[in-house]
């Protein structure tokens, strides 16, 4: 499986990581779209959300409480920030390993 953030997980590929712990990495997005672009990734390697299993349940709650902390840490908490999953093409996921995208430092357009 050739995965590229299974690669960065397992440091075969570089990256700008600013969090890491046992089971989630965040680093910085290669094209970031606003200011403050982050993927708060899962170490599991899981497809997309469509591929979520009960027992991943825990682990996905821990990507917003890291998103949570990340904000507070970078002085967004209160002026705001944007959390996404793409999941599948019509959402435009490029990348086949769940993760959850954090947009801020920027005011973002309404959806
Ligand atoms: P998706 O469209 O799948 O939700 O988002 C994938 C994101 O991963 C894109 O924003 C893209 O810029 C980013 N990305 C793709 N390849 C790399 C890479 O090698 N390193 C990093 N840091 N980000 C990447
Ligand atoms: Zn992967």
């Amino acid at each position: 499986m050739d995965c590229i953030f299974c690669n960065i997980i397992n440091k075969k590929l570089p990256a700008d990581i600013i969090y890491a712990d046992k089971e989630i990495i965040v680093f910085k997005d290669i094209k970031p779209v606003a200011p403050l672009h982050l993927l708060i990734v899962p170490k599991k390697h899981i497809i997309s959300i469509n591929q979520l299993e009960v027992e991943d349940k825990e682990l996905i709650g821990q990507l917003f409480f890291i998103a949570k902390k990340i904000a507070k840490e970078q002085n967004i908490f209160k002026t705001g920030y944007r959390l996404i999953f793409n999941i599948g093409p019509d959402a435009g996921q490029m990348v086949d390993h769940l993760h959850l995208h954090l947009l801020g430092k920027k005011k973002l357009s309404s959806m």
